[in-house]
């Protein structure tokens, strides 16, 4: 039987449904063949039963989401220290793939954009661990395999179950990715990170082509809504302070450019992705999933944005609402 929850979420479908504006990423072409119309919104509560309505199995990749998971990882392997040193915390206003850094530490001011993300995938390269520093491709590839492999778990453990990765979707943004190996060259003759800028490139890419559905991003929100455990399975997969820093570094920085309206209206920290997902969280409460693939100006889901504003308005979600 339906329950009030279900019944409020096909509410929040039709009121999404007749959006039609936007448009699919096409600058990976593998992204263009997607369905623009599919649409999907996952609730995971803190028991970690999951509400959801619409192609709520549907898998799409989950893009830039993978930011902030791949951002919590480094901080559980390295250290808040180590992590600090080479990526800041600070929003930067500007697009995801803007070649910048900060004029001053010239490290990446924040993980939600590709300099700061790239900058923590090389961190789980972790080559300070290594006797001698790899040269070659061929060298690079059992680190860089060793590393997908744990954010592979990381990610899986987060969603309470195995995740893989879209191979189409890894090949053409490899093929067609001239702009993040810019930024890792950039960042190589900053100094900020050691010489691999090819194999970071590429573990990024693998991390952003790891496919997702809505229920699965709702669950990873639920985990960092938990302080850091999946409430499905139970595993403890960050501890409570970094959970804190990833929702903190997602409310100013998660949502591209649109981040300051995104907090005013919305009011929750989210990441969102090019592949029409967005991961929102309420702190203690809530993991929600969205999915449709159809962007704004921004790169974030149109029907997405305007689900999350529903769900906040509707149910008070609002972080900054006075009882
Ligand atoms: N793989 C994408 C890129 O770096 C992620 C973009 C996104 O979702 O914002 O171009």
């Amino acid at each position: 039987m339906e329950s009030v929850v279900e019944r409020y979420l096909a509410r929040i479908e039709s009121g999404c449904l007749p959006l039609g504006a936007g448009v699919v990423a096409d600058y990976i072409p593998e992204l263009a063949r997607v369905d623009p119309d599919r649409f999907a919104v996952s609730l995971v509560v803190h028991d970690g039963h999951i509400y959801s309505v619409g192609d709520s199995d549907t898998q799409f990749t989950i893009q830039s989401i993978s930011k902030a998971l791949t951002y919590a990882l480094a901080l559980r392997e390295c250290g808040v220290d180590v992590v600090d040193a080479t990526i800041g915390v600070e929003p930067s206003g500007e697009a995801f793939n803007e070649i910048s850094v900060d004029h001053s530490t010239r490290r990446p001011r924040n993980p939600m954009i590709n300099a700061g993300a790239l900058t923590a995938a090389a961190l789980l390269i972790r080559p300070e661990t290594m006797p001698t520093a790899p040269t070659t491709r061929q060298e690079w590839a059992p680190h860089l395999d060793a590393a997908f492999a744990r954010i592979l778990d990381f990610y899986s453990g987060c969603a309470g179950r195995q995740l893989s990765m879209d191979a189409a979707v890894y090949r053409s943004e490899m093929a067609t990715g001239s702009r993040n190996r810019a930024i890792a060259y950039m960042l190589q003759s900053f100094g900020v990170f050691p010489p691999h800028p090819q194999a970071t490139v590429d573990l990024y890419v693998r991390q952003c082509s790891v496919r997702v559905t809505s229920d699965d991003l709702a669950v990873i929100g639920s985990t960092f809504a938990n302080g850091g455990v999946n409430p499905r399975t139970g595993r403890r997969m960050v501890d409570g302070q970094i959970a804190r820093r990833v929702l903190s570094v997602m409310t100013t920085c998660g949502m591209y450019d649109g981040a300051g309206d995104w907090v005013t209206s919305v009011g929750l920290p989210a990441k969102s992705g090019v592949g029409g997902g967005i991961l929102a969280v309420l702190p203690g409460q809530l993991g929600i999933g969205v999915f449709s693939p159809r962007l704004d100006e921004h790169g974030n889901s149109v029907r997405g944005v305007r689900a999350c504003r529903l769900l906040s308005e509707d149910l008070g979600l609002h972080m900054f609402t006075v009882a």
